[in-house]
């Protein structure tokens, strides 16, 4: 396993994968905790989800730097990230009691009720895009509900997968709540298998999604999966085009468009589009490409070389299938070393090319042209995802209106699609299923067990 610098193509470190045995002792340690840790009460284990957060706010510098060189995001967006995760932790340390709190149910008994339990261990298969982020909002809820935690990271950010073992332990876990497994996704498949786990919870392809499910499907085990998206941007003949466009750069280039939640098809109505391309490429065009970690940097390299030959593909198949190239659209516009991709727009983009029907994971809007809102709604939907999508509109209730037509876990009405502990974030259809974050999150990895008394 070896952690690349995609800045620069530098191997920073390189780790051996663990055997057999050194899984099987680790996944032992980790049940034998998990008795440990579901006897905390909720003011013990929250205390720890206190220190927590307050260890990634103390050590936010430290963290940041090393996702930057692990994954290359702007060293911004890491610090964001890490403050995400200490919110997060406190989130759920304030309201897991809550959330799991017992339900008292009129029914044929003197006393019925629901009361919420762990379910042991969860799996924690984790993408490479927020890997601090995306861990915590798995592991906080789950933990907190009083189940253990063994991560199987993606193999490019080993050093990220250490430091959040780090943490858990810095903040006075007990010493297997939380372990971090060196393994390959090839072995991931007997971790699934082992009795000490529970459940799983997978973040990433669609592809890794289907064959984690069979497996679990197969031992029987309760998954969670949030997978890809191709999430619409759906612009109004009302909306504000400058404010507009501005927003559409963010919800497009934030993570350098790594994210399941970024904005991929800006379906925008014919009488505005012209108007909205312009405005959107001149704001591509000021974006410097560089090194991540400099405060002027717009455009940081992609996590992965491959995931960007990957990207440049894509752009190549929709150009050939008759998208028009607006700009971008190379795999660097400077010579810089390192995996960079010139911030691209596709316009005329049409169902049938790659740019419509694939998920672009990567700094490449994909513009939609269409008649009306009738047009705009089912092209949204024309897509095997379902994860968000945003309207932007002048009349907030006709956004409501057609938020509500759009076939997907959230639609935001004037925002970009972002997850808040508080709201559940998740999709439908190929996006996944089972919902994380707010109480619907917590409640994934629990025994709902029903008690009933004559
Ligand atoms: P993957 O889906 O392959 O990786 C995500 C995680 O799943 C990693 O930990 C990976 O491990 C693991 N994994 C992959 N295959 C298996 C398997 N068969 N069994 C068990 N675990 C598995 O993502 P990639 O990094 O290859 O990215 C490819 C594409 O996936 C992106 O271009 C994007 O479209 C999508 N993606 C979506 C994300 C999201 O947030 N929804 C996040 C990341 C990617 P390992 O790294 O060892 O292969």
């Amino acid at each position: 396993m070896q952690s690349i610098n995609p800045a620069t193509g530098q191997i920073i470190q390189s780790f051996s994968i663990w055997q057999a045995e050194e899984i099987d002792a680790v996944l032992k340690h980790v049940e034998s905790a998990q008795i440990e840790w579901s006897a905390f009460n909720f003011a013990q284990r929250s205390c720890l989800m206190h220190n927590l957060a307050q260890i990634f706010r103390q050590r936010s510098e430290e963290y940041a730097n090393l996702i930057t060189e692990e994954m290359g995001k702007l060293l911004k967006e890491a610090r964001a990230e890490i403050e995400k995760c200490a919110i997060g932790c406190e989130h759920y340390a304030n309201q897991a009691e809550f959330y799991l709190r017992d339900e008292i149910i009129a029914s044929d008994a003197s006393r019925s009720l629901v009361v919420y339990q762990p379910l042991g261990t969860v799996l924690c298969i984790m993408p490479w895009n927020f890997p601090f982020w995306q861990l915590i909002r798995a592991a906080a809820p789950a933990m907190m509900a009083g189940n253990t935690i063994v991560l199987k990271h993606a193999s490019n950010v080993p050093r990220c997968a250490l430091a959040l073992e780090d943490a858990f332990r810095q903040a006075g876990f007990p010493e297997h709540a939380f372990r971090t497994l060196m393994v390959s996704a090839e072995q991931v498949q007997a971790v699934i298998a082992d009795r000490s786990i529970a459940a799983v919870t997978l973040t990433g392809s669609s592809t890794a999604g289907r064959k984690v499910a069979a497996i679990a499907g197969q031992h029987l085990k309760k998954c969670v999966l949030e997978l890809g998206g191709s999430d619409p941007f759906i612009v109004l003949d009302d909306a504000d085009i400058e404010s507009t466009a501005q927003q559409a750069l963010v919800a497009r280039l934030q993570n350098m468009g790594q994210s399941c939640i970024a904005a991929k098809r800006f379906i925008l109505i014919d009488t505005i589009a012209d108007a909205f391309v312009e405005q959107l490429s001149i704001l591509f065009s000021r974006l410097q490409i560089g090194d991540p970690k400099h405060e002027a940097t717009g455009i940081a390299p992609m996590a992965r070389e491959d995931l960007r030959n990957e990207l440049h593909e894509q752009v190549e198949r929709s150009l050939a299938a008759g998208a028009k190239l607006v700009s971008g659209g190379t795999v660097t516009g400077t010579g810089i070393q390192g995996s960079y991709y010139a911030p691209t727009i596709l316009d005329h983009v049409r169902p049938g090319m790659a740019a419509f029907d694939e998920e672009l994971f990567g700094p490449v809007a994909a513009i939609v042209r269409v008649k009306d809102t009738d047009d705009a709604i089912r092209l949204a939907n024309q897509t095997q995802f379902g994860l968000g999508g945003s309207v932007w509109t002048r009349n907030t209730a006709r956004g409501e209106e057609l938020a509500r037509q759009i076939h997907a876990g959230s639609v935001f009405v004037n925002g970009i699609v972002r997850s808040d502990a508080r709201l559940p974030f998740g999709g439908i259809k190929e996006s996944g299923y089972g919902r994380e974050l707010s109480y619907h999150g917590i409640r994934e990895f629990v025994n709902i067990k029903t008690v009933w008394i004559k």
